[in-house]
């Protein structure tokens, strides 16, 4: 994660742009800007062994207009609070793009999770919980996994606030299944990805059917972006993970090669130890892959403005958080490449969250089709929206998805008032 403080910058330029654009005055700019709230507080940790860790852990509050506080708990050593500043922030727009009646939030913990063990890591979990029972909740902040946490987590954050405020399981999203987690929650991030690319393809004249696309990544958004377009006919060349790429040019054959990547990865391994005979490539090298679509599917900032020159993709989809910088968007746009932006592309997952906290109210579990379709026609719904918003204002994707975001907070704040 070296690129900690590029998140803030990046996303304050996309919401300079929406100001201008909707003319927003200065007091309504300020206060969508600073988060509402911006907790830091120390967890210390036994450790196994008897000796004490020192962690901290962060919750911010961007902005809950239009409902409670809704956003990732991350678990990475390198986090800090400006980090949790951007990402709370991007929640806030992605959750009003949606439409979803939920603010912004994100928060978590500066620990490596590979280091610690499962009885560390649940300690941990639990004592965040305390430190923040009072700041989340069903109706005041919904914390579900991010980078670092996953299911287990969530179980672990249900547990810790039901000994406090009494069982809810709308605490948190992202559970397993038996904890009340949503039928299609796992995949629901990267099978957003893949519909948006099919449509945004056809919108611009790109037959998905043997269209070739190139993936960052091999995590669960990948995963299910590829499995999804691969089902559809797309030629998926490249995979990476963070140590190399695979390529091949006839189109890799993506459900062998993610049954076989799970057995990889239990081991420890990475794309290097795949058979198969697949070329290998940098992940520099695939995000120039002269292909119809490109789709960052890893980390922030890896398209800059020292290799925006070199990538070719006609469409680019955002399926990680901001995966372009500033500088690059604005050379990329310039040069007429169609960006499909974060907040929408990869908001599958919060809708499926939506929707799980649906479920968890009523106390019923809906059947995975259900979810499925929700997720379809409310992602389909925001598509629709931002390209015909893009096409009466003359902006591009990204501009447009904002502008409906924040126009929709600012009119929220207003009927409220202060
Ligand atoms: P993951 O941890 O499952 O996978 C991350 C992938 O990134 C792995 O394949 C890893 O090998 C790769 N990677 C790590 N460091 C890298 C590096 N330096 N260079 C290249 N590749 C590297 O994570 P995920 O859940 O798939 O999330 C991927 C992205 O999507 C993140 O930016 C995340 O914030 C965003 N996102 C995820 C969800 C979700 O529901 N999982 C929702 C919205 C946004």
């Amino acid at each position: 994660m070296s690129n900690q403080k590029a998140p803030r910058k990046t996303c304050e330029k996309f919401l300079d742009d929406a100001f201008d654009h909707l003319q927003v005055d200065l007091e309504m700019q300020q206060l969508l800007r600073s988060p509402y709230r911006e907790v830091r507080f120390e967890l210390p940790l036994k450790r196994d062994n008897g000796s004490i860790s020192m962690f901290y852990g962060y919750r911010v509050q961007h902005n809950q207009s239009r409902g409670p506080f809704k956003g990732g708990l991350r678990y990475h050593k390198n986090v800090d609070l400006e980090h949790f500043v951007a990402l709370a922030e991007i929640m806030t727009w992605k959750t009003s793009l949606l439409d979803l009646p939920f603010g912004g939030g994100k928060g978590g913990i500066n620990c490596d999770p590979t280091e610690l063990s499962s009885h560390e890591l649940e300690t941990l979990t639990k004592r965040y919980v305390q430190r923040v029972s009072m700041l989340i909740g069903p109706d005041r902040d919904i914390p579900a996994p991010d980078m670092g946490t996953g299911p287990q987590e969530m179980a672990w954050i249900v547990d810790a606030f039901s000994i406090i405020k009494g069982f809810n399981p709308a605490v948190a999203t992202g559970k397993p299944l038996e904890l009340g987690g949503a039928q299609g929650r796992i995949e629901a991030t990267g099978y957003g990805v893949a519909i948006l690319t099919e449509r945004a393809a056809k919108a611009h004249d790109i037959d998905i059917v043997g269209a070739k696309v190139a993936i960052q990544g091999v995590g669960n958004v990948a995963e299910y972006a590829a499995r999804t377009l691969f089902s559809k006919g797309a030629k998926v060349v490249a995979l990476s993970d963070s140590k190399c790429g695979i390529y091949q040019n006839k189109g890799l054959e993506i459900e062998e090669i993610f049954n076989s990547i799970s057995e990889i990865k239990k081991d420890g391994g990475s794309l290097r130890d795949l058979k198969g005979g697949h070329k290998q490539l940098s992940n520099e090298e695939l995000l120039e892959l002269d292909v119809d679509i490109l789709i960052p599917a890893a980390i922030g900032g890896v398209i800059h403005e020292d290799n925006v020159d070199n990538i070719l993709a006609k469409l680019i989809i955002e399926a990680a958080n901001m995966p372009i910088t500033c500088s690059a968007d604005s050379t990329l746009n310039e040069r007429g490449a169609i960006i499909l932006p974060d907040i929408l592309a990869n908001a599958g997952g919060v809708t499926v969250s939506y929707l799980e906290w649906v479920q968890n109210r009523q106390r019923y579990q809906w059947h995975k089709d259900k979810v499925i379709e929700q997720l379809e026609e409310r992602m389909g719904n925001a598509w629709q929206e931002v390209q015909s918003r893009a096409g009466k204002d003359k902006l591009n994707y990204r501009q447009a998805a904002y502008a409906i975001a924040v126009e929709r907070i600012i009119k929220a704040i207003n009927l409220r008032g202060f």
